[in-house]
């Protein structure tokens, strides 16, 4: 794009942007903190989904300081349900780096931002562009499928090639002015206009100048790998209840859904019955022995890259002390008690089916 052809697409943008907004609760704040929260959730996780989240969020932990001084099991449980756990971790470290490199004020310089842990190019420049007006870029999902298809580039998306190019086009836009608006109006217009599918291109400011368009290659752009199918993973979870308490245990802080509270279990070896791998986990994980399994069906949970059935059992009262091997910790809760623990996403599936089959017999 020449210098010109810039100037006016930064300008149809602005205008497109300013009349066609969606009115988001964080479009409502200059605060940083809580822009750079709806930042984290955003990643990965839908605007209608990340809304209660971020309003429940910001109400417990109203600012920097607070949500430094919280405990990790408190950040945790509030994120329950939104995924990538790593980002709850990561927010309360940095929130903790913040307290204590800058006094408990984010700081506006993106490259200090960037030394805060989990926050990477895209949230750097999201919240220095947005919450402080820097001419920073963002590249997002979004704002790389509006600007591979507005310029045409071919060549896989997540190439290095690819990559830099787009920061580059979106770092000669971000500095106009108003960059928050300019990248939030990028991100909006991937997020409601130039979609995956059938891209709304009569409704796009950049209509007139887009190569895809013109070219009819909107949908082949941007380019991407071919992706590999998840990996199919079979485990078991079981129910334990004694004196009207329920066993749960704790992940290693490591790892996927890594601090999060399951129900005891694990993954199935080859050729093993789901029903025989539940007792192998209670006795090897915990040192107790089941003395049977009633099942109660099975659950499914897609991540990235794996693809896990679970199976869910209630289990036979077990004699013996819980002797932990396999979790960081565990804890017998009333079951009025589950609904405030931080149970990743397949374990409140779980626990579903079993109040489930609880309040049918
Ligand atoms: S004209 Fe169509 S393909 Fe091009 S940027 Fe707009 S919505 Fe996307």
């Amino acid at each position: 794009m020449t210098p010109r052809q810039r100037t006016a697409r930064r300008r149809e943008l602005l205008t497109w942007y300013r009349a066609n907004r969606r009115d988001l609760p964080w479009r409502r704040t200059r605060d940083p903190y809580a822009i750079w929260i709806s930042e984290a959730m955003l990643q990965q996780t839908r605007v209608e989904t990340v809304i209660p989240y971020w309003h429940r969020f910001l109400e417990h932990f109203p600012d920097v300081a607070s949500l430094a001084a919280a405990d990790t099991d408190d950040v945790i449980g509030l994120w329950a349900g939104l995924g990538y756990y790593s980002r709850a971790r990561n927010l309360h470290r940095a929130a903790q780096a913040v307290v204590e490199r800058h006094d408990g004020m984010l700081p506006g310089d993106a490259e200090l931002l960037r030394e805060l842990p989990g926050v990477g190019r895209y949230t750097a420049g999201a919240v220095a562009s947005i919450a402080f007006d820097r001419p920073e870029p963002i590249v997002d999902g979004n704002v790389a499928r509006v600007l591979t298809r507005l310029l045409g580039i071919d060549g896989e998306v997540s190439s290095k090639p690819v990559q830099t190019r787009l920061w580059e086009e979106a770092e000669a836009i971000a500095r106009g002015e108003d960059p928050g608006a300019l990248n939030q109006g990028l991100m909006e217009l991937g997020a409601m206009v130039c979609t995956p599918r059938a891209p709304r291109c009569l409704a796009c400011p950049w209509t007139r100048s887009c190569v895809a368009r013109k070219e009819g290659r909107q949908e082949q752009l941007p380019v991407k790998a071919r992706k590999k199918a998840p990996k199919r993973v079979e485990a078991v979870a079981g129910f334990l209840e004694r004196r009207g308490e329920v066993l749960a245990v704790q992940r290693p802080k490591k790892g996927l859904l890594g601090g999060m509270w399951e129900l005891p279990g694990g993954e199935l070896t080859a050729g093993e019955a789901a029903e025989e791998a539940l007792v192998r986990w209670f006795r090897e994980g915990l040192g107790l022995a089941i003395p049977g399994a009633e099942s109660l069906g099975s659950v499914e949970h897609v991540f990235t890259h794996r693809r896990l059935r679970l199976h869910v059992f209630r289990c036979k009262p077990a004699a013996g002390r819980v002797r932990r091997a396999g979790w960081d910790a565990h804890r017998w809760v009333r079951r009025s008690g589950l609904a405030a623990m931080a149970f990743g996403g397949p374990a409140r599936k779980a626990l579903a089916l079993a109040s489930e089959h609880g309040n049918r017999s």
